[in-house]
């Protein structure tokens, strides 16, 4: 039985005939740069997350680096968050000429250990970046806590938690402002590259709908140094199509967590914090003898993969900051011992079956 890691095709093939009705109502139209669809998804997802502004940009990294830039962040400052995390995290950070400040992680969530965060608060700390990572909350209680204290910005990354939920709240709306990606493997994933920035702040919307469109104001007027990063209408009709299933095929991706949960034995999963809802983007579980565990499971079919092996600050792209082995303990040691299993909403029972069954018979 072959099982891959994520199964575009199987959700395809349910959504078939409206994408191909989308792509068929923008072609009719020949509008593809800012127009109808883009509103409307804007609107929905708005709608979906419970707050007020949306805007449509290119991917997810842009996301946070017109994010940033909203909030004045740039050469000088410092923005705080997790050594461990995809490293469009830091490089949005890096990228509007700021310095990434890394904290270790948690080792039960291998979320950002809030409890080492107030330590690297400097006098040019200027935002927090908390990243849900596999579509875990983070525990923005005690982040917001730290962050209004210290008069600091929040910038959620988001891009992995689409539909994620604290304390009845979605995340994305915690922060100052948010970033999504909808790369075509996110929970809610494009067929192409996209991402959105979202917040409850006129005036930070008003800035990112700017720097998106070369900051244009009105025709040919610009009023600031913008760049060019805008969802397409292509993109923005399909996300609508799937928007429209992101909550059932989040409860089937939670499904299969429970399944995973209950019936690995001996396994250690990542832990979830009090009143957090994933929408379980990845299923990370824990091995001391990890890269056995992904050959057993690759010799019977079953990919997987891991997320992610390096830490950030031992990229290459960030030699010149002289971080060191042993620097960030907690992290480093995880990123030994975990592995991502298959996920998504459209996994069979058989195949829960079979990897299930490969992963208690791997001694
Ligand atoms: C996917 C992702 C990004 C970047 O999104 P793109 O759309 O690929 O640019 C940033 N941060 C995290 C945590 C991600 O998973």
């Amino acid at each position: 039985m072959d099982i891959s890691f994520i199964d575009l095709k199987a959700q395809y093939l349910e959504i078939k005939e409206e994408i191909t009705n989308a792509v068929e109502r923008v072609m009719a139209r020949q509008s593809f740069i800012l127009g109808e669809e883009l509103r409307l998804f804007e609107e929905e997802f708005a709608q979906y997350l419970g707050i007020n502004h949306v805007i449509g940009v290119g991917s997810g990294t842009d996301a946070l680096i017109l994010g940033l830039l909203a909030l004045g962040v740039g050469p000088g400052c410092e923005v705080i968050l997790p050594v461990n995390s995809f490293v469009a995290s830091s490089m949005a950070v890096s990228k509007v000429g700021a310095v990434p400040v890394f904290v270790d992680i948690d080792p039960d969530t291998y979320l950002i250990d809030t409890n080492q965060l107030e330590a690297k608060v400097t006098k040019r700390t200027k935002a927090i970046m908390p990243v849900h990572l596999y579509g875990a909350p983070c525990d923005m209680n005690s982040i917001k806590h730290i962050a209004q204290y210290y008069g600091l910005k929040t910038i959620e990354d988001a891009c992995q938690a689409h539909g994620s939920v604290l304390d009845g709240r979605k995340m994305g709306t915690w922060g100052d402002i948010s970033a999504f990606s909808f790369y075509p493997t996110k929970n809610l994933g494009a067929y192409g590259d996209g991402g959105a920035v979202v917040t409850n702040d006129p005036e930070l919307s008003t800035k990112v709908a700017l720097l998106r469109n070369y900051g244009e104001s009105q025709k040919y007027q610009h009023i600031s140094i913008g760049q060019n990063s805008r969802l397409d209408e292509l993109q923005a009709a399909i996300l609508r199509v799937k928007m429209a299933r992101l909550e059932t095929e989040n409860r089937s991706r939670r499904e299969h967590a429970q399944t995973y949960r209950e019936r690995l034995n001996g396994v250690k999963f990542q832990s979830i914090i009090d009143s957090a809802t994933s929408n379980y983007h990845l299923f990370v579980i824990e091995s001391s003898t990890r890269d056995n565990l992904i050959q057993h499971l690759k010799s019977r079919g079953i990919q997987v993969q891991v997320h992610y092996p390096t830490v950030i600050s031992l990229q290459k792209c960030y030699q010149e900051m002289g971080h060191k082995l042993g620097e960030f303990p907690v992290a480093e040691q995880v990123a030994h011992r975990i592995l991502s299993l298959p996920m998504g909403p459209y996994i069979k029972n058989d195949q829960m079956d079979h990897i299930i069954d490969s992963l208690n018979s791997f001694a």
